[in-house]
């Protein structure tokens, strides 16, 4: 008998009606003889009003009473959908985090799991059990409750798929798959049907919000090989998995695989920093004790003894970065600091870009010809990210994914 890990995102689980649709899809695979584990996020757009919610009564939410109200979310989806299994007359059981035996570092709002006991589950599957856990959600070693970040159920989905062998790690979403841009953006992007981890984890990081980043690390590290599926239809969707070659001629055609962009980035620029050692370590280390994930950092040439530095974020690392940095000015002393959020990421990536010359002459040039600024720029062996300004980033994405002959899908080796 096979054990199957499935995860529900919240708008699969998002009213009465697609709960019952998800129970038969649950149904459906535990009578094909599979075990069946489920992780589920929570209902619809739960997790966003319950976060306006708190909002209301105040301006800076504890992290920890945040972490309390977030993890209700899935909470109520597990019972829900654990109550429509049984009325199916199916022998269901719902989990919290702690009772699924997730265990966390610590850190309220992005918990890393250090570790998963997972001999309850194993005992209700074992009982013939469908076994519905709540994601986003377990506890410290003083039982204190930590959620994994947005879009943190994958994470718990491929920590339990690690934990009970699972032949597979089904993650269903309302998008039929990984697309080769935001379909929402870049009408003419299409379904891949396969992914490698690596490309995955830089389209992921790079803003395509399918899968959480965290969930493909892990599942890179265990050889978890992920589906990413439609829950709405039947269709096969995406496999993320250790090395992907699915087109004829791929070197010749496809160099980049995707492009992605985000518009959650915020700029934050430090004047007139002293040049000498040590400095840069100070601020980063500063940002990274408050838990602040820096993804590009420029810093300019030194003029006399003084330079700049420049760094994104996420907007909502804001507040952090206003207390730390009003510091640290004083402290170094610097000259001033800034913060822009006007501004959005996109990236074009591929694992043909290690032998193929020239994207980034493309990317320049293809933002170039549609009077795109270029504020700054990171790469990775796989990648190219630009920063430019929020209003040209539709226009980015579009022009990028022509440039990259990635309008019309190739044709698949099978
Ligand atoms: N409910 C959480 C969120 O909205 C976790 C998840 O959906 O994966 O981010
Ligand atoms: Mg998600």
């Amino acid at each position: 008998m096979s054990i199957v890990v499935q995860k529900f995102g919240g708008s699969s689980v998002g009213s009465p009606e697609r709960m019952r649709r998800v129970a038969r899809r649950i149904a459906e695979t535990a009578d094909a003889g599979n075990k069946v584990a489920v992780v589920v996020s929570a209902m619809g757009d739960t997790t966003d009003d319950l976060i306006a919610l708190a909002q209301q009564l105040t301006t800076r939410p504890p992290a920890r009473e945040m972490d309390m109200l977030l993890s209700t979310g899935e909470q109520i989806s597990i019972s829900l959908l654990a109550m429509t299994l049984q009325e199916m007359g199916y022998a269901a059981i719902s989990l919290t985090g702690r009772q699924a035996g997730y265990h966390t570092c610590g850190t309220y709002a992005k918990a890393k799991i250090v570790a998963m006991d997972s001999v309850r589950v194993l005992d209700e599957l074992n009982k013939g059990n469908i076994v519905i856990v709540a994601g986003f959600q377990g506890t410290d070693k003083r039982g204190e409750i930590n959620t994994l970040g947005r879009g943190g159920s994958d994470t718990s989905a491929v920590a339990l798929a690690v934990a009970l062998e699972a032949d597979v790690c089904e993650i269903f979403t309302d998008v039929d798959g990984v697309f080769t841009a935001d379909p929402r953006v870049v009408r003419k992007a299409w379904k891949m049907p396969e992914i490698s981890y690596d490309e995955m984890l830089e389209m992921a990081v790079m803003g395509a919000l399918v899968l959480q980043p965290r969930s493909v690390e892990l599942a890179k590290q265990y050889g978890v090989k992920l589906h990413v599926r439609s829950s709405f239809n039947h269709s096969e969707g995406t496999i993320v998995k250790e090395v992907a070659c699915m087109y004829k001629d791929l070197e010749k055609e496809l160099v980049v695989s995707g492009v992605a962009h985000d518009m959650n980035v915020l700029k934050t620029t430090i004047f007139g920093v002293p040049d000498s050692p040590g400095v840069a370590g100070e601020i980063f280390g500063r940002l990274a004790a408050e838990k602040i994930n820096v993804d590009m950092i420029i810093q300019s040439g030194s003029r006399d003894t003084r330079q700049d530095i420049s760094f994104t974020t996420g907007r909502d690392e804001r507040h952090k970065i206003e207390r730390i940095l009003t510091e640290i000015v004083r402290q170094l002393p610097a000259e001033s600091y800034m913060i822009i959020d006007t501004i959005a990421k996109v990236s074009v990536i591929g694992a043909g870009m290690i032998t193929n010359p020239g994207v980034a002459a493309t990317t320049f040039r293809t933002l170039a010809g549609i009077g795109c600024n270029i504020d700054m720029i990171a790469t990775s062996e796989i990648r190219i990210s630009c920063i430019i300004d929020e209003t040209k980033v539709t226009e980015a994405a579009l022009a990028l994914h022509t440039a990259f002959g990635l309008d019309a899908a190739p044709a698949i080796d099978n």
